[in-house]
């Protein structure tokens, strides 16, 4: 896939894809960030070194009729400038959740005409954790539609 229709598609920059795997309902993605774009996730510096890595799993909007999970590769690294050992920092994902930003971005566009349960049926979510963002960004000001 190219990095212009993966950026599109999936929301991600700075990222690869290693593999993917494609089921009858899912698709696994499995990504990691580009070496040239791992920075310190203290000072921001690109002097680090590889230190092994963890893998998270996120659900991200889906592709059609298909729910998309993102496999990651989050890269456990060292840095040469400030000697502290960080994850780096991902940006398609909150810290702690296990879905991206662009899935959030595309069940407020499901939310402008449909309700949270059908939403989270669409999305193989449950009821809570889509009534807890729709409430999230209602407060922070994302959303724009009206309450349920
Ligand atoms: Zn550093």
């Amino acid at each position: 896939m190219s990095e212009t229709l993966l950026q599109h598609a999936l929301g991600l920059k700075c990222q690869e894809i290693m593999t993917a795997e494609y089921g009858k309902q899912r698709i696994d993605v499995h990504i990691r960030t580009k070496a040239q774009y791992l920075t310190c996730a203290e000072c921001g510096s690109k002097n680090v070194l590889k230190k092994g890595y963890t893998e998270r799993c996120f659900l991200t909007a889906p592709i059609g009729s298909k729910t998309v999970h993102l496999i990651a590769q989050i890269q456990r690294l060292e840095c040469r400038d400030c000697g502290l050992i960080r994850q780096e920092h991902i940006g398609y994902a909150d810290p702690k959740k296990s879905y991206t930003h662009f899935l959030e971005e595309y069940m407020d566009d499901l939310l402008e005409t449909i309700s949270v349960a059908a939403v989270a049926s669409r999305l193989g979510m449950s009821w809570n954790t889509v009534k807890g963002i729709q409430t999230r960004n209602e407060k922070t000001g994302k959303a724009k539609r009206n309450p349920e």
